[in-house]
């Protein structure tokens, strides 16, 4: 995996060793001998990770992270802070400072290169996620807040009744998890409640190293646990399975004798990341969603269906099938307004729209595209078809009866229509998508001049 990473050391040596390092491992590096350098390099380089000595000269390294992480578009960037020891309440200080792993001097290179990857992979994901949502809130929906006050399930896998007990015990007397001892065949399946767990916490010694890493393997693809973080719990005599372990998939390692507020702190952070991605996730598809549908009648709107025509235009000219387009618009709808109020208007237009929906085949498309007007796309039919769908269309609403609050009485409602066809031209021209449109609205047109609740076909295409 490529990246771009920033080393912030005062010493030449130190940069350079760890340069050497990492170049080899292919990313791209990059360095500050001070906190200042590294913070106006941060702001034109934007580097993927940051990698920071235990001391600067310039500044603590507690207040560079928090600097960093204050800048716009870095706030997502890993920091991997080192140490010169591994004292609980330095880690913790570090972490809480904002830095996302602390490695103690001398660092052992196989687990820097292995938490560098699991700290690249994580952030990649993210942003690609921040990419994608971030083009939905941009087409006009709004994110929608996390919620974080809850109680988070963990499920945990300990391969020993003694551990299970000891580290379930452990975590309950954290705040709000709630825990549930699992084996690893339960918890490679969904649960019969449907209550997947919102974190696997997987207990590793020597004897259980294969089963873990197979059970880490398949819970990071099973597709009801691959969304939720896992973290693998070591104990002190398995620390050399520590890059496999991230490697095959598990999202932080801790060690089973550490700190009980770290052990907090990245449960903490793992829960909270998987649930930004998760909401991340929820907004971009009902962002996208909302994108294309018409909000007060539920059907595709304009950006849908204009795209939705050519795809058929394509397939139209490699196949030769054709299709139907169609224009419905409803008549005096201004009346209706005036008469009922506005409410009663949009009352109308959403039941016409199930209505005609109702009626039309499962593979036809229907749109709202204008106040009172919708575009019916009929794929795979001729004139014959399209004409008697046309005319069904016109006979439901003109026999419905309408009701709206504000009208004792039901209202009575008729639509016109315009239709064209979508088949090859006997001039072999491939019609456009705004010719057609063109088309199905000009014998709208003739509809409407022709009295109204009637269909009328363009008189150009010959199928
Ligand atoms: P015609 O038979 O010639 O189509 O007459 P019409 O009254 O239906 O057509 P006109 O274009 O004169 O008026 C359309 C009306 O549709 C005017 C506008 O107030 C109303 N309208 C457009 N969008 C909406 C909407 O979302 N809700 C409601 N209630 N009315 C709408
Ligand atoms: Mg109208
Ligand atoms: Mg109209």
């Amino acid at each position: 995996m490529s990246g771009k990473i920033l080393i912030v050391d005062e010493l030449a040596t130190n940069r350079i060793v760890l340069k050497v390092k990492l170049s080899a491992a292919y990313y791209d590096v990059i360095q500050a001998c001070s906190g200042a350098e590294a913070l106006s390099l941060s702001a034109c380089e934007s580097p993927d990770l940051v990698v920071c000595a235990p001391t600067l000269s310039d500044m603590d390294c507690h207040s560079f992270v928090q600097r960093l992480k204050a800048r716009d578009g870095l706030e997502a960037a890993p920091v991997i802070m080192f140490l010169h020891t591994a004292h609980h309440q330095a880690r913790l200080d570090a972490l809480q400072a904002g830095a996302d792993e602390v490695l103690v001097k001398p660092v052992d290179e196989s687990i820097l290169l292995a938490r560098l990857r699991s700290l690249l992979r994580q952030h990649q994901v993210a942003r690609d996620l921040r990419i994608h949502a971030g083009t939905a809130s941009a087409l006009g929906f709004a994110e929608s807040a996390p919620r974080f006050d809850r109680t988070w399930h963990i499920g945990l896998v300990a391969h020993g009744q003694k551990e299970a007990v000891a580290l379930a015990a452990r975590l309950g007397r954290l705040r709000r998890y709630k825990v549930k001892p699992l084996d690893p065949e339960s918890a490679l399946i969904t649960p019969r409640d449907g209550a997947v767990p919102d974190l696997y916490l997987l207990r590793v010694c020597p004897d259980s190293r294969d089963a873990t890493l197979d059970l880490i393997a398949r819970l990071s693809t099973s597709p009801h646990s691959r969304k939720r973080p896992i973290i693998a719990v070591l104990s002190p005599q398995a620390s050399s399975l520590l890059p496999g372990l991230l490697d095959i998939g598990a999202d932080d390692v801790i060690f089973e004798n550490g700190d009980s507020r770290e052990l907090l702190l990245r449960l903490d952070r793992q829960l909270a990341r998987a649930h930004k991605a998760e909401a991340m996730r929820e907004q971009l598809q009902t962002g996208l969603q909302a994108a294309v549908i018409d909000p007060l009648t539920g059907l595709y709107n304009r950006r849908y269906a204009l795209p939705f025509i050519g795809r058929l235009i394509d397939e139209t000219g490699r196949d030769g099938r054709g299709f139907a387009v169609m224009v419905a618009d409803l008549d005096h709808f201004k009346r209706i307004n005036d008469q009922h109020g506005h409410a009663a208007g949009d009352a109308v237009l959403s039941q016409i729209a199930r209505l005609m929906k109702s009626n039309l085949r499962e593979k036809d498309m229907i749109a709202r595209i204008g106040g009172e007007e919708f575009l019916i796309v009929m794929p795979d039919a001729g004139r014959e078809e399209a004409s008697r769908m046309a005319r069904r269309l016109c006979a439901a609403v003109r026999r419905s009866p309408l009701h709206v609050i504000s009208s004792e009485a039901p209202l009575n409602v008729t639509i016109s229509i315009g239709a064209t066809l979508g088949h090859p031209r006997p001039d072999a021209e491939t019609p456009k998508v705004d010719t057609l449109l063109d088309e199905a609205d000009r014998a709208l047109y003739g509809s409407k001049s022709g009295g109204r609740n009637t269909v009328t076909f363009s008189r150009r295409p010959a199928a």
